[in-house]
């Protein structure tokens, strides 16, 4: 399908620094495609290092001005850029779905999302306080609040726009500037936001984007500059890693939202009919490209058969198809590559001994990127389904006895970003909670996100929480100044 927008200068090809719109300095480009079709839609300004550099001076320069300006003043830019986005919400969505490929529904869901992080945070400028602290009489000892300068933000294609303002919005609300790197995938998302920020009056340099498809290079001259102080990431654990260790030499603040393995336990005492439309929200999100979405279900033995056969029976009435058509409930996998990535762990799961309750083929007559919703069962924890990010609309469904073996293989990964648990027992619902290692939990709901939670995740899930109150501080240098010679 192809797509109309009512206001069609929302859709940018050029990558956005300083204030202005440019080509890289070659004048290479590279293509934005939709999965649904393989078509292209876009060719993209393909900047490399020198380009990034220059962004990097463009921030540097308006941080000099933005981080003056009053809380106050930094808040209008911030609400006003929130609402030229709702305001352009269906537009918004449109380009998301065309290039990211969810479902059109779920793309104007996330383009709220992403906004409430702008209004949150647009707030909380606000509200950055400082401190004084009891000493001795001659002295007084304070604590005041700084933004950390220049930020670089690198971001994923699953959520091509929230994940941009839930760094976008706290940086520039503390009064720092930033450089943005969306996914090759995904950049018409990125800038049509920055096209947005742009008519909200936000100065030049304070927001950069820029696109280009040599992430390895972009990133290397992200992480070499000393004039970055901050890299917040969001994508793969592998990737996090290396960054982190290229952040080391010039001792940046950090900020990880990486990868995920979330269980879904559903013990028997559990609402049977809550916890599989809990486990289907859950499950098959973005087609299943979602860092919270649930990798694995844990079902207790004694209700086992009965979870599967209502499973089975709700899932197979999603519809799978373009994210542009109404009618879709589950759109393509982002490309090719990803759609093999998954046929090859059901592979592995079927070599090894487990049974297709539902789907389990490669859609290729829908297109090279659908995969339909997949449920296995008779799967153990030795299974590539049990032990990585599935990242695909395949449910594995695993049988545990008791609390203490739900809890061990709960924590058996080296992820530790979101769980959910489906119980009516409250003590359960306490002890559980609090044994299993997540940075998140949802107990009988999966709907657990929003701009007023802090997001992020334990062990090798990433460093640092996004949005809430607490999402702000990882922007905010805490300095103490101590005022002696006060006596009389
Ligand atoms: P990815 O491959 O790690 O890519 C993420 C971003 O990093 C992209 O912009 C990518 O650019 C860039 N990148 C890749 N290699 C790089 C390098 N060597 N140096 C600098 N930048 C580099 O992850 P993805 O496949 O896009 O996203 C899926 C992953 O993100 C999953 O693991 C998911 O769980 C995680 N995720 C986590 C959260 C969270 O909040 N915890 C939220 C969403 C997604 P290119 O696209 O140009 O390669």
């Amino acid at each position: 399908m192809t797509f109309t927008l009512q206001d069609p200068s929302l859709l940018r090809a050029q990558a956005y620094i300083d204030g202005q719109w440019q080509d890289a300095d070659s004048g290479s480009h590279f293509a934005v495609y939709n999965p649904a079709s393989m078509s292209t839609i876009a060719q993209l300004a393909d900047l490399g290092a020198t380009e990034t550099t220059r962004a990097i001076t463009a921030a540097e320069t308006a941080l000099v001005d933005w981080r003056e300006r009053s809380a106050k003043e930094r808040s209008q830019y911030l609400r006003r850029w929130y609402e030229l986005i709702m305001e352009h919400q269906e537009d918004l969505a449109l380009i998301m779905s065309a290039e990211q490929g969810k479902v059109l529904e779920e793309s104007r869901q996330e383009v709220a999302y992403g906004a409430s992080f702008i209004e949150w945070f647009a707030e909380e400028a606000k509200r950055i306080y400082g401190d004084v602290l009891p000493g001795a009489a001659d002295r007084r000892l304070l604590v005041t609040k700084h933004p950390v300068g220049v930020v670089a933000a690198i971001t994923p294609w699953n959520f091509p726009n929230a994940m941009i303002t839930r760094k976008a919005g706290p940086a520039l609300a503390a009064g720092c500037t930033i450089v943005i790197k969306p996914a090759a995938e995904t950049p018409l998302s990125a800038l049509a936001l920055a096209e947005l920020a742009d008519r909200a009056g936000i100065p030049a340099g304070v927001i950069n984007v820029v696109t280009g498809q040599d992430a390895r290079a972009i990133g290397q001259a992200l992480t070499d500059s000393p004039a970055v102080r901050k890299l917040t990431f969001t994508g793969s654990t592998p990737v996090g890693k290396q960054l982190l260790r290229q952040s080391a030499d010039t001792v940046k603040k950090v900020s990880m939202e990486l990868g995920g393995n979330a269980p879904i336990i559903v013990f028997a005492d559990a609402d049977l009919d809550q916890a599989v439309a809990g486990a289907l929200a859950s499950k098959y999100r973005n087609a299943g490209q979602t860092c919270i979405c649930a990798n694995r279900i844990l079902v207790q033995s004694s209700i086992h058969d009965a979870f599967i056969d209502k499973f089975v029976a709700a899932v197979a009435k999603l519809e799978l198809g373009d994210g542009l058509s109404d009618s879709s409930t589950l759109g393509p996998m982002i490309s090719p590559r990803a759609a093999t990535n998954v046929e090859n762990m059901v592979a592995d799961a079927v070599a090894n001994g487990a049974a297709v309750a539902l789907g389990g083929e490669r859609a290729l007559a829908l297109g090279e990127c659908f995969y339909p919703a997949t449920i296995l069962s008779n799967v153990s924890s030795d299974m590539r389904v049990f032990r990585e990010e599935i990242f695909g609309p395949v449910a594995p469904v695993f049988r545990f006895e008791d609390e203490a073996q739900a809890i061990a293989m709960a924590n058996d990964t080296e992820f530790g970003l979101a769980a959910y648990i489906y119980t009516q027992d409250m003590a359960r619902i306490w002890r559980v909670s609090e044994r299993i290692e997540y940075g998140m939990v949802g107990v009988n709901e999966v709907g657990i996100t929003s701009e007023i939670i802090p997001f992020g995740g334990m062990k090798e899930s990433g460093l640092g929480r996004e949005g809430s109150k607490y999402g702000i501080e990882d922007y905010i240098e805490t300095k103490y100044i101590c005022i002696g010679g006060l006596g009389a």
